[in-house]
């Protein structure tokens, strides 16, 4: 049975989080399928022995990695071409990449190099027994209706999921395996592409995909001055400011706090929603949070169905009075 292959994602020289929750989730397929998996890195040197421990660990059988001082920054050329060449080696059944900024670029370009289809933004993953057939269940139709797809006819089937999506393996799978080393030949990470200078967005702060908290504002704040007491609350307690679409849409925010289908897709401990009435499309990015706390004037609002906690009343207010008893505490 061929392999399933997970992308890696890195921040730097480190792994980043999301390609152990795909790990996890490929480790699954492969125990229902028989088969194992693998991962490809693409990294500017080599990494620690820690790191690869962690790999194994994480549900990694074998760890393929090319190594290329071209790898510090994402270059879509050079990867779409060491990839397919990897590919063409040993071809896999399926391959997974989380749906990043890079994810979300070199996978279309590899699934047409490769001459097969890719499904992006993938809620549910799953294998057709017998056939071993990839269900890639996702948002369908403005995210009224959840299609599952598959690709019966092309090979390797092609998925990507969005960061915080499913969880990384509950238990240590092995702490060795395969290591496999890549050689980069010169031409393939030729690009005519040179990057004069890389400005980070909000440095030093936690987007909302890596808060542990979020505190979300939504369209019952009704003015965009009311948004003061949950930026308040955000400093306070070491939260994120998240937001619906209609607030961002209203520019009270920018579209980076956006959780939800066509924003980001988040997993804190804690997520307080503030006015806002919990549209498919809104939880959809955020219902897997731990613990959800909704604030809404209307007892029948949507978002009480997914809540821990629910407060029925003015959410500046709610959270004004928040904000001074906490400050009281302080003092
Ligand atoms: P509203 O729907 O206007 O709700 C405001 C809520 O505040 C109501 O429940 C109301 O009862 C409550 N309220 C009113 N006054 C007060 C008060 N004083 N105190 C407390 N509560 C009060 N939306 C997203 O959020 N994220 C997405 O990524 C996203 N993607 C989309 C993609 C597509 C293809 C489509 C079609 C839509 C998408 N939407 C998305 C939009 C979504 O359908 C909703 O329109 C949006 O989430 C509503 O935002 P809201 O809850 O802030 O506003």
């Amino acid at each position: 049975m061929s392999e399933i292959w997970v992308i890696a994602e890195k921040r730097g020289t480190q792994i980043h989080s999301s390609t152990y929750e795909l790990l996890g989730k490929a480790r699954e397929l492969a125990w229902k399928r028989g088969s194992s998996v693998a991962l490809a890195l693409l990294i500017q040197e080599r990494p620690t022995e820690e790191t690869f421990r962690n790999l194994f660990r994480g549900g990694a059988d074998r760890v393929m990695i090319a190594v290329d001082k071209s790898f510090e920054r994402f270059d879509f050329g050079p990867y779409i071409r060491v990839l397919k060449e990897m590919v063409s080696q040993r071809p896999p059944e399926v391959i997974l990449a989380p749906a990043t900024t890079s994810g979300r670029t070199y996978m279309p370009g590899l699934a047409a190099l490769l001459g097969t289809g890719l499904t992006a933004d993938c809620t549910g993953l799953d294998i057709e027994e017998g056939t071993g057939n990839l269900l890639q269940t996702r948002p369908a139709i403005g995210g009224n209706i959840m299609a599952t797809i598959k690709t019966p006819k092309h090979r390797p089937q092609m998925a990507t999921v969005r960061p915080k999506t499913f969880s990384p393996l509950g238990e240590v799978y092995r702490e060795r395996g395969e290591i496999v080393d890549f050689p980069v030949r010169p031409e393939l990470v030729e690009s005519p592409a040179r990057l004069l200078k890389f400005d980070s967005i909000g440095e030093g702060e936690k987007g909302v995909q890596d808060a542990e908290i979020i505190i979300a504002g939504g369209m019952g704040l009704r003015r965009m001055e009311n948004m003061a007491p949950i930026y308040k609350l955000a400093r306070m307690i070491n939260g994120t400011v998240g937001a619906s679409r209609k607030i961002v849409d209203s520019k009270w925010i920018g579209h980076e706090a956006q959780v939800g289908l066509s924003g980001h897709t988040v997993k804190p401990k804690i997520y307080i929603a503030a006015g806002i009435s919990g549209a498919v499309q809104h939880i959809a990015g955020m219902q897997t949070s731990e613990f959800i706390v909704a604030i809404n004037r209307d007892r029948n609002a949507a978002i009480f169905n997914f809540a821990d906690i629910g407060l029925i009343g003015d959410a500046t207010e709610i959270l004004t009075q928040l904000v001074e008893a906490m400050e009281l505490e302080v003092r």
